[in-house]
């Protein structure tokens, strides 16, 4: 069964590259852009990275895992990572190593697939420095006075194909694009240029390096256009991101590397779109910003975000409610139950036939949950488990996952836990107060929950 996915360039919905099966260097290269680690991970950004998980996952049952090489980067330095390190006066490694620990398990708790290489900025300035050079030798960027670099966007013919902005918007969203952009923008020789490379500024302490240019720092774009070409080549065959990225990030993604390699940048674009909370854009101000900590300990379970955040089709805004999640514990209980009911063999092999179309077709994941549940509706009537497990692979739904404390937790702070809990189910609540302080003391809140517990670090 082809896998189609909308391809964000030609506005079409296009069958993906199938890797040659009789060639074993023949790998499907899939490039999604991954966080920068200042901070949790909000359900939104959840959004993007459970969507590419799906498709991760129906790559693998389609072309065979050892078929798909997935690469997701890691944003470990720029503004907001610099911002941070210095407000807490700590080196920026220490708080992007943090950032990055809990990611991944988030990452984890949702069931999302880990990427076949994770790489970092800081861990490619080489890579990005060689790029830029290729660019300044080939007449597509110049350096500023101040010793920044910036992409000369009227070099590049194919710049706005894949974001349609025309020229008079190209400006408009460039200056809109961020404030630092505007900051720079007298060292620019036009408004829509970007940077490639920011040179040093007092702010940014000792987070530099050498280059031909002077001492500073990769901009923000290179990176991506640096790792995918060194860990996937010149050219990908699907490259991922949540809407937001499109412009200007992919843009000048595309400029880059089309103008460095000479040759095309990927084949496939896909774009998730927007998570709202309760109708609304999720804001600071508005505190419906939620991390999956904050769900947690509200008692739902980190599956239940997974299925609420499948429940809209991934190209279309979609509205999650705390309803949401209370429908998706729900109909998580109805496919244990079911699981637990049918035989190990005997059913029919395409039993699920209608839940992979759906999602083979566009990824549409809320019909294929649609299908699935028309199927469970009627009975366990020809279907075995194996069939059953493939949909929930694909689905990357675990329907045993238990409410086990988090990995980065210490085990000295979790023992303290389970002790605290046993005294609580043992009604002992003087030793249980007591434990709790302990806890408290240790840095740690413990919530409790009708199955278990949860921890994590208390809010200062
Ligand atoms: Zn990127």
């Amino acid at each position: 069964m082809p896998l189609r996915l909308h391809d964000s360039l030609t506005r079409e919905l296009r069958e993906l590259r199938r890797p040659d099966p009789a060639d074993p260097t023949d790998v499907f290269r899939f490039y999604n852009c991954g966080p920068t680690v200042y901070a949790p991970a909000h359900i939104g950004n959840f959004r993007t990275f459970v969507v590419n998980d799906v498709i991760r996952r129906l790559l693998e049952l389609e072309f065979g895992a050892a078929k798909v090489k997935h690469v997701r980067n890691l944003t470990d330095v720029d503004d907001k990572t610099i911002r941070r390190a210095r407000e807490e006066g700590r080196p920026l490694g220490e708080v992007t190593r943090q950032w990055t620990e809990k990611f991944h398990a988030d990452c984890a708790a949702l069931n999302c697939l880990p990427p076949h290489v994770e790489p970092t900025a800081t861990g490619h300035i080489r890579e990005q420095v060689d790029m830029i050079d290729v660019l300044m030798k080939k007449g597509n960027a110049y350096r500023a006075p101040d010793g920044s670099v910036y992409f000369k966007v009227s070099s590049f013919d194919g710049y706005g194909r894949l974001s349609r902005v025309k020229e008079r918007e190209l400006q408009v969203g460039s200056a809109l694009a961020g404030k630092s952009q505007a900051a720079d923008a007298d060292e620019k020789e036009d408004v829509s240029d970007f940077a490639l490379w920011k040179a040093h500024k007092p702010e940014d302490g000792a987070n530099a390096w050498d280059s031909p240019w002077g001492r500073g720092r990769p901009g923000w774009h290179i990176e991506c256009s640096a790792m995918s070409k060194k860990h996937l080549g010149e050219t990908i065959d699907l490259h991922t991101g949540g809407v937001d990225l499109l412009f200007p990030h992919h843009e000048n993604e595309i400029a880059q590397s089309e103008c460095c390699n000479g040759t095309p940048f990927a084949k496939h674009w896909y774009h998730s779109e927007h998570l709202l909370v309760d109708g609304k854009k999720m804001s600071k101000s508005l505190g419906n910003l939620y991390t999956l900590d904050e769900l947690v300990a509200k008692s739902f379970s980190p599956m239940a975000l997974r299925y609420a955040l499948l429940m809209g089709h991934p190209r279309k805004q979609l509205n999650f409610t705390l309803e949401s999640l209370h429908a998706a514990e729900k109909a998580l209980a109805t496919l244990r139950a079911f699981r637990a009911a049918l035989p190990a063999t005997g059913g029919e092999a395409n039993a699920f036939a209608t839940v992979f179309a759906a999602l083979h077709e566009e990824l549409n994941t809320p019909a294929a949950l649609g299908a699935l549940f028309t199927l469970v509706n009627r009975g366990p009537a020809g279907i075995d488990a194996a069939a059953f497990d493939r949909v929930m692979f694909a689905l990357g739904l675990k329907l045993d996952a238990p409410a086990a404390p988090k990995a980065d937790t210490p085990a000295a702070i979790t023992a303290l836990a389970d002790k605290r809990w046993a005294a609580k189910t043992a009604k002992d609540f003087a030793t249980a107060d007591a434990l709790r302080k302990e806890l408290t003391a240790a840095g740690w809140s413990m919530l409790d929950r009708k199955d278990g517990y949860s921890l994590e670090p208390a809010k200062k």
